[in-house]
């Protein structure tokens, strides 16, 4: 919305539009506006961007085009309250008890929400006179990058806000904070990478400047990973700012610790820590150490590598059926957190990858270690999400309890790992001295002072266990007391006026009350009665009377209440300052719990589906022998459908391995173009190898015999078509730039694959490219390179190029039928069996047998231009077929023969319009 504010009021015109839509407002003639208006005007002017939800009592209310934009955003009615200037104020409400699902709406929905409070009872408010107005302002604004609520967050996904900034020396700094844990992470992209990063980090909200944001490719990755693009201005890219205010939330006098920053990522570090600010109002959420990322630390994906490969989501957008999906046997969310970080993030230090596997190795030997640790992992609470939200004063005593439980798991943890009579490796000493690190005060005071199941808010109390606080428990027994004498109050009631049925009961309007039946009335009206029960209500069957104890009971009660409830408000604030006192600490065991549950759960992975260790090194080696599809595997044996056929892949002379290879004979080219039948399995066999590499960097097992995998540096994968309309892209132009990325990236340490290039233009021309492409992969590149095809011609470039092997899928015909055997061999296939698979996939059997005759047809003519000595250079899938095979013509209908005497430029409108009825008549007689 812009320029929505008091001048509005004053102008007469209102300009109100939030997020995505702005909606003008003429308002005309001028007139004061009430005090409570001008309140209202003055709050919304100082947010002009967001929508703003104003408290009052039970309601968050909503006015003007605020009003109408949420209305129908949310599916709420839309009425009017009042009139300004002249003209109704259109007005919906959100009840604060179901404040949260309505936020989560509308803020994926794309929107920002600035909650306003008010900020005094409104009995304050009147000691100033009748019309003083609520003091109310804006406590927080909800952003997509700055939420903390549970029900407002994925407890699985990591929730990024992303400051973005290019750098005027080139590429682009990118500073990422998950408020909800404190998770932090800078790096440095360049303009190539910047996209595959975007996909990486996949941020709830990114901000930028104005400049960045309209840009059309970096808007459009921002809406593939579905991250609101929020403009900052470009002062707040201030690296200076960023140093300063890096070192008071860290309290560092250096950065040097972290490894330093650039001045471009302190920019960004500088923007997004503005930004929180700004919209937290100046409370300050927890922030870990920075993790440095960039293209040194991390296997570089592009992002159309990385939706090709569906690491975290699957083409349809699920978890379910991505590699996510496949690998997620943790039991937290914090772990299931880590885990997908870890596939979006491999790494490529050897050394860093092979002391994870150490860790995994070692989980996976002990499987009772394993087993109890989960166990405890289990019980164990979300200790990053919960500080966060206290750190932000937006804490609950569930979120204390959530501690307590989460350090008690910590502990129980620390201690089995601590048992363990074999030396730990690394990894699992660092976890463990991380996950001890918390003062055992907190622990201790936390379990002392809390209930066992703390309730969500601190508004009702109850939650401070008794024993804990003397004062507390005198006033709460006060409170009991008070019911023990209401008991006896009623029985002495009965006694007095012989009415059995009399009941003392309570409401909020009446308070505690006498009911008895119209009938019994009587007596409580009569004297001596009389003067002791006074009537106070008159219901359809009963009658309600109030006496003087229980008025001053009720009294003693609200007191007693209402300081049992001070005290637990005060008890909840110091076992707050006590937590996050050791924030940091804090902050460590939660990411410590998160990895050991990443890693039990990978060790269990690979229990249970048999994976092995991969050998990782700074070498070029890629020898996976027996590999699987870690997807497609499960896949099948969910489905009972048969074994997933395991199938080698050696790419690369240096390849040895103790387990034979049939490709080990011919030797092992760097680059295979692998050939076979449509359905045999050539997708398959190629992602499978490049998820393996995944894998095994990001510190798993593999789902194979064996594996030797030199540290890939930049994965690249085309595989599948897709176009991009909406970017005025067809299929082909998307796979020729995705080509081009590949051919201008990929360096000798890369693993490349390929499927199917060429395929969505003419035949020479892709037969063409396609060759030319395996040539520069082959000779430029020098990468690691899986590149299936149906242009068989291509295998003939493995006679002149040194390391290029051919293989093939192997396939079996019985009975004019294919059947699919799954095996990768040496060699190159013959044909592509595309009729018998269109016969599978149901296509007309007339089609089928048409198919079948022109095909022959134009084989027969290919082999005739072969025997002629057609050479490489001019060779097509099919040479042009010297006789076109023509479908026979269909026997003329009646309708095509009254179209065929039709002159069109011959015929006036009406004797058109004849022959219209005409054609529709012979059309409509039966055939
Ligand atoms: P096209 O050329 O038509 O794209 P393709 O050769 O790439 O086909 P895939 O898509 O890889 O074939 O595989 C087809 C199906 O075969 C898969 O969906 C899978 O169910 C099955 N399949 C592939 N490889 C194996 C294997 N190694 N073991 C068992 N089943 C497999």
């Amino acid at each position: 919305m812009e320029g929505s504010d008091i001048r509005g009021a004053m102008t007469g015109k209102i300009t109100v539009g939030v997020g995505k839509q702005s909606i003008a407002t003429a308002v005309e003639p001028v007139a004061p506006a009430t005090p409570s208006m001008a309140q209202f005007l003055e709050i919304k002017a100082a947010n002009p961007d967001s929508i703003l939800w104003y408290r009052m009592g039970d309601f968050y209310e909503l006015f003007f085009e605020d009003a109408v934009i949420a209305s129908a955003a949310l599916g709420i009615v839309l009425t009017k309250r009042g009139k300004h200037l002249g003209q109704d104020i259109p007005m919906c409400g959100v009840p604060v008890v179901r404040a949260d699902d309505y936020l989560q709406r509308l803020i994926r929905k794309g929107y920002r929400v600035a909650v306003c409070e008010q900020l005094e009872d409104p009995a304050e408010a009147r000691k100033r006179g009748s019309k003083a107005v609520v003091r109310r302002d804006v406590v927080r604004l909800v952003t997509p990058g700055t939420l903390t609520e549970d029900a407002l967050l994925d407890s699985k996904t990591r929730n990024y806000l992303t400051a973005a900034y290019a750098a005027p020396g080139g590429g682009y700094a990118l500073a990422s904070l998950d408020i909800s844990t404190g998770e932090f992470e800078v790096g440095t992209a360049s303009a190539t990478d910047l996209a595959g990063e975007i996909v990486r980090l996949s941020p709830g909200e990114v901000i930028a400047t104005d400049d960045m944001l309209r840009d059309t490719e970096f808007k459009r990755w921002l809406g593939v990973v579905g991250a609101a693009a929020t403009p900052v201005a470009g002062p707040s890219f201030d690296a200076m700012n960023g140093e300063r205010t890096l070192k008071e939330r860290l309290k560092v006098v250096d950065l040097g610790a972290f490894g330093g920053f650039s001045r471009a990522e302190l920019a960004a570090i500088g923007a997004l820590l503005t930004y929180v600010d700004l919209t937290q109002l100046g409370a300050k959420p927890s922030l870990r150490a920075p993790r440095r990322s960039g293209p040194e630390a991390i296997l570089v994906i592009d992002a159309a590598s990385r939706a090709s490969l569906e690491l975290v989501r699957s083409s349809s957008g699920d978890k379910d059926g991505s590699l996510l999906g496949a690998m997620d046997m943790t039991v937290t969310a914090s772990g299931a957190r880590e885990l997908a970080a870890r596939i979006a993030s491999p790494l490529k230090s050897a050394a860093a990858i092979n002391a994870r596997l150490d860790a995994v190795g070692y989980l996976l030997e002990r499987e009772s270690l394993r087993e109890r640790l989960r166990e405890q992992l289990r019980q164990a609470s979300d200790i990053a999400r919960a500080s966060s939200r206290l750190a932000l004063q937006r804490g609950g005593p569930r979120d204390l309890g959530a501690i307590a439980q989460g350090l008690a798991s910590a502990g129980v943890c620390g201690r089995l790992l601590r048992d363990e009579a074999m030396g730990l490796p690394d990894e699992l000493s660092r976890a463990t001295d991380r996950l001890e690190g918390v003062s055992p005060k907190i622990a201790i005071e936390l379990a002392r002072a809390l209930v066992d199941e703390p309730p969500h808010l601190k508004r009702d109390g109850g939650f401070i266990r008794e024993g804990y606080r003397e004062d507390l428990d005198k006033t709460r027994s006060m409170g009991a007391d008070s019911r023990r004498v209401l008991a006896a109050l009623e029985a002495t009631y009965i006694e007095a006026t012989g009415v059995k049925s009399l009941k003392v009961r309570h409401n909020n309007i009446l308070g505690y009350f006498v009911e008895v039946t119209q009938l019994n009335a009587k007596p409580l009206q009569s004297p001596p009665n009389d003067a002791l029960f006074k009537h106070k209500q008159t219901m359809a069957n009963a009658m309600r009377f109030t006496t003087p104890e229980l008025i001053e009971i009720e009294g003693a009660m609200a007191t007693a209440s209402e300081r049992a409830l001070g005290i637990e408000h005060e008890v909840f604030g110091e076992l707050s300052r006590l937590v996050l006192a050791d924030e940091a600490a804090l902050g460590e065991t939660a990411a410590a719990l998160a990895e050991l549950d990443h890693l039990c759960g990978l060790a269990t992975l690979a229990g249970q589906e048999n994976y092995v260790r991969p050998e990782i090194d700074d070498g070029v080696a890629f020898d996976v022998r027996g590999g699987r599809h870690p997807v497609v595997e499960q896949a099948l044996k969910k489905a009972k459908s048969g074994p997933f056929i395991e199938n080698d892949c050696t790419l690369g002379r240096s390849a040895a391995s103790s387990v034979p290879t049939g490709f080990d004979e011919q030797g092992n080219g760097r680059l295979w173009l692998v050939t076979g039948p449509n359905m045999a399995g050539k997708s398959t066999f190629l992602r499978q190898n490049a998820l393996i590499a995944l894998m095994a960097q990001m510190g798993s097992f593999v789902p194979a015999k064996s594996a030797r995998i030199g540290v890939v540096d930049r994965l690249f994968s085309r595989v599948g078509a897709s176009d991009d309309l909406a970017r005025g892209r067809s299929t082909f132009m998307v796979e020729m730039v995705e080509t081009a990325a590949i051919l201008n990236q990929a360096t000798d340490k890369s693993l490349v694959i390929l499927d199917e290039i060429g395929r969505g233009t003419a035949t020479f021309d892709g037969l063409s490219i396609a060759w030319a492409t395996v040539e520069h992969l082959h000779e430029g590149n020098r990468c690691r390179a899986l590149f299936a095809t149906h242009f068989h011609e291509l295998t003939q470039l493995a006679g002149r190029l040194a390391e290029i092997t051919n293989v093939t899928v192997d396939v079996r015909e019985w009975q004019d039928e294919i059947v699919f055997l799954h095996k990768i061999k040496p060699g190159a296939a013959d044909r592509s069996y595309g009729i018998q698979v269109a016969r599978l996939a149901g296509l007309p059997k007339a089609v089928v047998r048409r198919a079948g005759e022109v095909l022959a047809r134009l084989e027969k003519n290919n082999r005739r231009a072969g025997a002629g000595g057609s050479t490489l250079e001019d060779l097509p899938l099919f040479a042009a077929p010297a006789v076109q095979a023509k479908p026979e013509p269909s026997p003329a209908s009646a309708v095509d023969t009254a179209l065929a005497d039709i002159r069109p430029d011959e015929l006036t409108p009406k004797a058109a319009l004849e022959v219209l009825y005409r054609l529709k008549e012979i059309a409509a007689k039966p055939r």
